[in-house]
Parts: C-alpha cells; sequence; structure tokens
C-alpha cells in the first residue's frame, strides 16, 4: 500500500489512473478507523481496480465550540487497517484546500433539519470538502455509511445536483458487540456513559419491532427508553426526504442524537 501525503501527487496519481481507465473507488475519512470504516472499504474493494481511502480531520465541518482539535487521530493504527483491507492507496493530505480556496457548496432543504439545524455549516463543510475529494481522486464511486444518514443523502442530492459523475454506494451501519453503533467519538464515553448509551441502539430496535404501534406511540416509547444526558432529536422520517412522518406509507428511517457530557451520539434504524 502506498502512501500520499501531496494533493498535488495525489491529482498527478488519479489522473494516470484514469488515462489508463482504471476504476476509482474512495473512502472519504476522518481516520481513527474502526470496523465501520472497514466495512465500507471491503464492500468497494471487489467493485474497483484502486482502492483508495482518505484520511482528513476536515476543519470546515466542525462548528467553533466543537472537537476539531481533540478529534481522535492513530495514523499508524488507521494505515495497518487500511492494509488489511487491501486498499492500494491511503492519501492523508497534509494541505488539502489551496491557498485562497473561495467555493463553498451548499444543499438546500434536505440539510434544514437534524443535524443540519444543530450544527450550523456542518453539512455546507462535508459538501465542499467531498466535492473537492472528488475533484482529486477522480473516483468513479465512493461509499458513504448509512450511520451518517443525512450525510448519505445530503451527498446523494449533491452528486444528482451537480450531474457529478461518481456513483455514491451506501454502507450499512456496522455496530460494537454490545449493539452500540462504532463511531470514532465513541472512545470520549465514560464507562457509565456507554452503558446508558445502549439504550439508543434498544430504543430504536424497540421501536422497529412495535409493528402494531403508530408513529407517536412508538416515539413515546422511544423517549421512555432512551437513558441520556440530552435528547438532540428522536424522529420518525421519511427515508429519502428526511421529512418527519406521522403515518408509515413508505419506507422510513428513526433518528436519533443524544448527548453524553459533551459527546453527540447518532444512530439510526429502517422502518417497514
Ligand atoms: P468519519 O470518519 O466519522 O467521517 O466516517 C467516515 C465514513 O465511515 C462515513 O461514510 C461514515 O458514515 C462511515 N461510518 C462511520 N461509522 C460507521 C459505522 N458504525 N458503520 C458504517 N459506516 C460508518
Amino acid at each position: 500500500m502506498e502512501i500520499l501525503q501531496s494533493t498535488e501527487e495525489m491529482i498527478a496519481r488519479s489522473r494516470a489512473w484514469k488515462a489508463e481507465g482504471r476504476r476509482i473507488g474512495l473512502v472519504p475519512t476522518m481516520g481513527y478507523l474502526h470496523r465501520g470504516h472497514r466495512s465500507l472499504m471491503a464492500l468497494l474493494r471487489p467493485q474497483v481496480d484502486v482502492l483508495v481511502t482518505s484520511l482528513y480531520v476536515n476543519p470546515l465541518q466542525f462548528g467553533p465550540k466543537e472537537d476539531f482539535s481533540r478529534y481522535p487521530r492513530d495514523p499508524e493504527g488507521d494505515a495497518r487497517a487500511c492494509e488489511a483491507e487491501g486498499v492500494d492507496l491511503l492519501f492523508m493530505p497534509m494541505t488539502f484546500f489551496p491557498a485562497n480556496f473561495r467555493t463553498q457548496v451548499a444543499v438546500s432543504g434536505i440539510t434544514s433539519r437534524w443535524e443540519g439545524a444543530l450544527r450550523p455549516g456542518h453539512f455546507e463543510g462535508v459538501a465542499t470538502v467531498v466535492a473537492r475529494f472528488f475533484g482529486v481522486t477522480q473516483a468513479d464511486v465512493a461509499i458513504f455509511g448509512e450511520k451518517d444518514y443525512q450525510q448519505l443523502a445530503v451527498l446523494r442530492a449533491m452528486v444528482r445536483d451537480l450531474a457529478m459523475k461518481v456513483e455514491i454506494v451506501p454502507g450499512p451501519l456496522v455496530r460494537d458487540d454490545d449493539g452500540l453503533a462504532l463511531s470514532s467519538r465513541n472512545v470520549y464515553l465514560t464507562t457509565e456513559q456507554r452503558k446508558r448509551a445502549l439504550t439508543l441502539h434498544q430504543a430504536l430496535f424497540a421501536m422497529q419491532a412495535a409493528k402494531e404501534k403508530s408513529v407517536e406511540e412508538r416515539l413515546a416509547l422511544g423517549r421512555r427508553m432512551i437513558d441520556c444526558d440530552q435528547l438532540d432529536y428522536l424522529a420518525v422520517v421519511d427515508a429519502d426526504s428526511l421529512e418527519p412522518v406521522e403515518q408509515l406509507q413508505g419506507p422510513a428511517r428513526v433518528l436519533v442524537v443524544g448527548r453524553y457530557g459533551a459527546t453527540r451520539l447518532l444512530d439510526n434504524v429502517e422502518l417497514q
């Protein structure tokens, strides 16, 4: 596996691959890789000629009071994980944005609720960095986890609206052995917080199983079960538009964010 830290070299490499007609796959990450990230690499590996994983803690998507400076980092462990998953090139840019970068990609509508409402500027940061990653790597296909369900919807909208020629593949949410959704941020949790955090997925699964109950009753059930310091939201939404639904008519999703101290944990499950 090759490791590149220069964005210029990455651009030159991907152009050369393209000229050779190779199919390029991209797994964008912020590092501190776990089995969730690795599952994305494993899913994409058989679909492409060259598999690129990017590792970049994107400052644009963090708010001023968020955890950018203390986001967990383990570049050596990450390189080992990528190698084990058959990644061809690990791209860890030292400098990713050119000087005087002045472009912002903003997806409207689908960003107005949930994470978009609580983290102003977050999805603009995500869409902007991902758009540049698509340009830099010339990816034919890129994979994103359903763990960040709204992010996946936002990026699909961006690709469709701008007719980007990259294909977006979703990767199923991967859980730890105790059921907690895997996240790089789980390392922030104390033992006591982590124990209470298990009520998040337990509530989602109970809501999923309560097939005879209305949406309102399922939400009440979920709220009773969740033990967190602050419930940012618990919502039943249309699986495509992410608008809240009052009755189940088509594919839907339950989205939840609970806070444990300063740590926000996201989870979701499908309904129906
Ligand atoms: P991050 O490093 O948190 O930016 O995540 C990089 C990619 O991994 C995103 O597409 C996430 O949705 C995905 N991801 C993170 N955690 C999980 C998980 N538990 N299961 C599946 N995908 C995940």
